[in-house]
């Protein structure tokens, strides 16, 4: 058997396992090897039948001398044996499975894990593990470590324990999947040792050492992937190169004088960073990283506005309609007086632009995902994505598509989601990022406050005479990217009680079920003051503008990510207005430190490292990871770990001749790439 065989291959595995195994996502041997125990339990003790001791989880090893099948005068069924070492005896109990009498015969010799209890006042085992012991062979169901694993009905952990443990004895060679030089270096258990040890540990110490060794193999992977496929992005052929010297410099220079405000030097440098990009030949591939407020967009008008005096087109893609509207009103100010045409594309807006676009190349085109939807686009020198963690990869990859008629365009994405720098090279290492970190000058900080639920009426009776405009966000009903039924019914009954409480302030509703147009007009009332309170999903609207609004309310602010909160309070305050935000909890689990953080700390970055602490990586980038991976043990929060693993993969990128091992991989991904450019 080799790693890439079908699970057919296996021993007992037929057509009906297989297709139950698939619900597992398990079709290979390696994938059925790699579905590694989210537990083991602990039956390793093993001891003499007198020295058990009532409530106590043993093992104990004998012979059977008898096993009854009993049915009792109520109509119920158990298997009754008797076990017998040198020490005494044990009655063994089974409920309900009679076919075990069958299973199990006097005289076996076998062995058995599980709790002693009492049955008819004696002491016995009821429900035990058993396996009959066979010569030379190591049980794997009892007496030590058991794994037991992610199941699906019709495939049990026992099942699989049995099939795993058949093909770790049957593996032939197997390649190793990490340099031979890490193995050494940093002290991992080679391949096989590892398999072996993550499903029948040896030992905790093992244990741990296999699983060290598997979390470092997936990120690896995953380093090693990223870092080719930025090589193979930029070995790519720019759809047009961009000249952003002398003329068109001045061009861009008094387009950034004509702006109502100074840019901020953090704008500044990243424009700068973003320019030097768009002048090279390789196609850029850039994160454009800021908080909530910190002006991203200008910059992207920026990029924009070089691309257009290039003659190219420029695709801008948000995530919401709401957004998309807001960013085609930005930009229709920005260049009202300049020879560029915007373009909105939404979903509930139909008109097509194709005719406008032969006779004059300087378009830009934002939408939403209705761009995706439409026929490609030609000439496009830029694409820009914001709130890109909003997006699938495929979507990512499909509005690419759609602007790469000939060669590919820049990139440009952009996020208010802070990556702590330390996972970023790791999960993202093919993007170069340039980081806003400093917010306009004369923002002040939203004044933040945790609100236990005792505070709350006296906070809202403080809105009430505030006068002043506020958001209230519903908490998280799940962590999904689609607003579902329940959260707009929670809003909606947010809604009505926050009316009572409230009046007479004028309250609106947004949630993701409303119809674009009525989206719009409840966004517009808002922002023109005929609305009070806006009432919100937190799925909707992340980064919608609205200058006055002063108070943001976040109900459940305990299911948030720090990140996530600092980010919705980063939409009150805009006008430069002293701005506040309130927390509501509703539970007493030490989460109030956590949310307490947001009370002193006004760095995203900062703040998703502290999120890292308290709640592991798994919550923060469950949405971020969306479309990228999922990872089976790797903690990303093991910065040690995640910085090794990016070390050891641009070192072989760079070096790959001296890791003969690594090549076929290497070329297997690279083809895959220039394969997927070819898309
Ligand atoms: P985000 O980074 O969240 O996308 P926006 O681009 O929406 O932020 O900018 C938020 C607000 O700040 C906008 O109203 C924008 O006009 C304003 N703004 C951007 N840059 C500056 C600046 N340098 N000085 C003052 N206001 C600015
Ligand atoms: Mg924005």
């Amino acid at each position: 058997m080799i790693l890439s065989d079908f699970v057919e291959k296996v021993p007992l595995i037929g057509p009906q396992n297989k297709r139950l195994l698939e619900r597992l996502e398990i079709r290979t041997i390696k994938d059925l090897l790699y579905h590694f125990p989210s537990r083991y339990q602990d039956f390793s003790r093993i001891v003499k039948i007198s020295e058990m001791v009532g409530g106590e989880t043993a093992t104990v090893f004998g012979t059977l001398t008898s096993v009854k099948n009993i049915f009792t005068h109520g109509g119920k069924n158990f298997v009754k044996a008797i076990l017998e070492d040198e020490t005494g005896q044990l009655p063994l109990i089974w409920f309900n499975q009679p076919y075990l009498s069958r299973a199990i015969h006097r005289g076996d010799k076998i062995g058995v894990s599980g709790l002693l209890g009492f049955f008819s006042d004696r002491p016995a085992m009821t429900s035990p593990e058993y396996e009959i012991l066979k010569d030379g062979l190591a049980p794997i169901h009892i007496g030590r470590h058991v794994p037991i694993y992610p199941e699906t009905s019709g495939i049990s952990s026992k099942w699989l324990r049995s099939r795993i443990n058949v093909v770790i004895n049957s593996l032939d060679d197997i390649t190793e999947t990490l340099p031979s030089k890490a193995i050494t270096e940093e002290n991992f258990l080679d391949l096989k040792t590892a398999l072996k040890q993550i499903h029948f540990p040896d030992s905790q110490l093992l244990l741990d050492q296999a699983r060290r060794r598997f979390a470092f193999e997936e990120l690896f992977e995953l380093s090693l992937k990223t870092t080719l496929r930025k090589a193979a992005w930029q070995r790519q052929v720019l759809a047009k190169k961009l000249d952003v010297s002398e003329v068109v410099r001045q061009k861009l220079d008094s387009f950034i004088s004509s702006l109502p405000f100074k840019l901020t030097s953090a704008q500044n440098r990243v424009t700068e960073e973003i320019l030097s990009d768009l002048s090279k030949t390789e196609p850029m591939n850039r994160l454009l990283e800021g908080d909530v407020g910190s002006g991203k967009t200008v910059v992207a008008a920026i990029a924009a506005y070089a691309a257009a005096l290039n003659g190219a087109n420029v695709l801008y893609m948000a995530p919401t309609e709401i957004l998309a509207k807001q960013h085609y009103e930005t930009f229709k100010a920005l260049f009202a007086e300049l020879d560029v045409n915007v373009n909105l594309i939404t979903g509930g807006q139909r008109t097509e632009h194709r005719g406008q676009m032969a006779e004059n190349r300087k378009q830009i085109f934002i939408g939403t995902h209705a761009l995706l939807f439409r026929q490609n686009f030609d000439h496009v020198g830029l694409v820009i994505i914001d709130e890109q963690h909003r997006f699938g990869v495929e979507q990512r990859a499909k509005l690419l598509e759609k602007s790469c008629t000939k060669g590919v365009p820049h990139l440009l994405t952009m996020t208010a989601t802070p990556i702590p720098r330390s996972l970023h090279l790791v999960l993202m290492g093919d993007l170069d990022i340039s980081v806003i970190d400093e917010m306009p000058l004369g923002r002040k900080p939203v004044k933040t406050w945790v609100v236990p639920k005792e505070k709350r009426a006296d906070a809202l009776e403080w809105l009430k005479n505030l006068k002043q405009q506020a958001f209230i966000v519903c908490p998280f009903i799940e962590e999904s990217e689609v607003e579902t039924l329940q959260a707009v019914k929670a809003a909606k009954k947010e809604f009505e009680h926050m009316q009572k409480i409230l009046s007479p302030l004028r309250l609106g509703l947004l949630h993701g079920k409303l119809k674009p147009a009525e989206k719009d007009k409840v966004v517009q009332n808002f922002r023109d003051g005929q609305l009070d309170v806006l009432v919100s999903t937190p799925v909707v609207e992340v980064g919608v503008d609205i200058p006055n609004a002063t108070v943001m309310i976040i109900e459940g602010a305990e299911r948030f990510g720090l990140a996530s909160l600092h980010q919705l309070r980063g939409r009150v305050g805009r006008a430069g207005q002293q701005a506040y935000c309130l927390l509501f909890t509703s539970d007493e689990n030490g989460n109030e430190s956590r949310l307490k953080s947001l009370e002193t700390n006004y760095n995203g970055a900062n703040l998703a490292e502290i999120d890292l602490k308290y709640r592991g990586a798994g919550d923060i980038f469950g949405t971020m990871q969306h479309g990228l991976v999922k990872f089976k043990l790797a903690d990303l929060s093991d910065i040690e770990l995640t910085n090794k693993t990016r070390r050891w993969a641009s070192e072989i990128v760079k070096n790959v001749d001296a890791y003969p091992e690594m090549k076929t991989v290497v070329k297997d991904y690279e083809n895959y790439f220039r394969h997927l450019k070819r898309s």
